[in-house]
């Protein structure tokens, strides 16, 4: 069975600002009960450290121009029996809140230095440069974080298989180069054809230059960065790699998200259940501090607020959604722009928009438990993982056809509810006009209860775990294992 070597900057329960953290947290668990032998390596952020307990020094590495040895930290996953790595260098790593940003929002001003050294501490464990006889076939990094690793370990004669996923390639890693000079990297690698991105170091880049084989999170995505409009610069590259490149849509956990015993709601429902979900959107309704109406259609939102998610055309047709008889809660963080033009239509529209501005495990649960819909207006969406949700969870998905999301929404066309395949409203353009129509399709189903329960169940049969998936990561590592030394 292969041994992996997982590398991540984000790895749900111990550290999560997004889909990477979910899919960190569980696709190792799920290749290692299918008999893969994983390690889950990040680095020891204060939170995950206080969050993994019983944590033991294993080894120090040595890394060139740092004065101090790394220390790797064992332990499990919280929850679960598998093996972490957490990399410890205080003056990196040991601070607090976003593992990406500090207090106002900005980048952490070392963050080159930052995920270098990951990729370091990865490239020296998988070559068995420590005290820890364990070395893997494939190491398996993810997103710019890590995408150095592939380009330290192609410079090695015995080395393992790389794997370099995308979950999102609008964000680059991108630095001036000086940076590039800081990091003492082989002056060779400063070439376009290596990491250089029009005069910027792109960590990026060295993933997708290096790495034996690219994947992304869903066939459609794969499809789309190979476009200028989605590719971001990088769609040429990804072309004349796209013999390496394959999209693998991203599972889900469903045992943390599953509607029967998730722990975050007031009440448990099943598809043969379906009656308990009223008592979660009275509670919603109650917790976002909207009126109590049972019969109006409650559209829940959860997500980064950026433009990638579409939040400014949900701003721009406000005037339009809140014409018509329903309500919207909406629970996010991101840009100041749209968190402050969010909070301020809140208050316009009190009884019937309600906003929260942060981050909430807990509270996500319960939106996709308590609304009656789900909507995702995303630009682009590599896979997207709240619609997934939203369908274990009856709570009908609308989206746009982008991405993973065209993948796993069916749209209720006459013909799709007829055939039982509807799951969700899915509509085409990125504008106001189209989202509108949409939620009008919807509003018109919902008012058929049959109709709609239809819906409702044909997207909670769907199954979106890692069982299949998973196998497809594992016949991309036997393909590619190596001897590992
Ligand atoms: P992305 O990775 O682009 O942010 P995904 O849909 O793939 O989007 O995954 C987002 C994940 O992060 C989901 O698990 C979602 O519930 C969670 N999430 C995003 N924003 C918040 C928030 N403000 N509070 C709680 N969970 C959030």
């Amino acid at each position: 069975m292969p041994r992996i070597l997982f590398v991540t900057s984000e790895a749900h329960p111990l550290v999560k600002t997004g889909g990477l953290g979910d899919v960190a947290g569980s696709l190792p668990v799920a290749l290692q009960s299918r008999g893969a032998d994983v390690r889950l390596l990040l680095p020891a952020y204060r939170d995950a450290v206080t969050r993994a307990n019983k944590l033991k020094n294993v080894a120090s590495l040595t890394i060139a121009g740092l004065e101090a040895p790394v220390k790797i930290l064992e332990g499990r996953l919280p929850g679960t029996s598998l093996i972490i790595w957490l990399a410890d260098f205080p003056p990196a790593y040991d601070r607090p809140g976003n593992p990406y940003l500090d207090s106002r929002g900005q980048p952490w001003p070392d963050n080159a230095m930052r995920f270098a050294l990951l990729a370091h501490v990865a490239t020296a464990l998988a070559l068995g440069r420590s005290r820890i006889k364990w070395r893997p076939d494939v190491v398996h990094g993810h997103d710019w974080q890590t995408g150095l690793v592939p380009v330290l370990l192609a410079r090695e004669k015995t080395r393992p298989a790389t794997i370099f996923t995308i979950h999102n390639l609008a964000y680059q890693g991108l630095f001036p180069h000086r940076t590039f000079t800081a990091l003492a990297l082989p002056p060779g690698l400063w070439s376009p054809e290596a990491l250089e991105f029009h005069d910027q170091l792109s960590f990026m880049k060295g993933g997708l230059v290096f790495a034996d084989q690219l994947t992304t999170v869903s066939p459609t995505y794969a499809r789309e960065i190979q476009t200028p409009e989605f590719g971001d610069g990088l769609d040429g590259l990804l072309r004349r790699r796209a013999a390496r490149l394959s999209g693998i849509l991203n599972g889900i956990d469903d045992a943390e998200w599953d509607p029967a015993r998730d722990r975050y709601l007031v009440n448990h429902y099943s598809a043969g259940r379906l009656q308990g979900k009223a008592a979660n959107k009275l509670a919603l309704q109650r917790e976002f501090g909207l009126p109590l109406e049972p019969d109006a259609p409650l559209i829940g939102m959860v997500g980064r607020l950026v433009a990638q998610k579409g939040i400014d055309l949900v701003l721009d047709t406000l005037p339009g959604l809140m014409h018509r008889p329903l309500q919207l809660v909406l629970l996010g963080s991101g840009e100041a722009a749209y968190e402050t033009a969010l909070v301020r239509q809140a208050a316009r529209y009190k009884d019937r928009l309600s906003v929260r501005i942060g981050y909430d495990e807990g509270l996500a649960h319960r939106i996709e438990a308590g609304a009656d819909m789900f909507l995702m207006p995303s630009r682009f969406e590599p896979c997207g993982l709240n619609q997934l949700y939203s369908l274990r969870y009856g709570t009908v998905p609308i989206v746009r056809r982008a991405g993973g999301l065209a993948d796993t929404v069916v749209d209720a066309t006459p013909e799709n509810i007829g055939a039982g395949k509807a799951t969700g409203i899915v509509f085409q353009e990125a504008n106001g006009g189209a989202l509108l129509a949409a939620m009008d399709r919807a509003l018109a189903l919902w008012r058929d209860a049959g109709c709609w329960q239809k819906i409702m169940r044909t997207g909670m049969r769907q199954d979106f775990s890692w069982r299949h998936r998973a196998t497809k990561y594992m016949q991309m590592y036997e393909r590619l294992r190596r001897p590992a030394s």
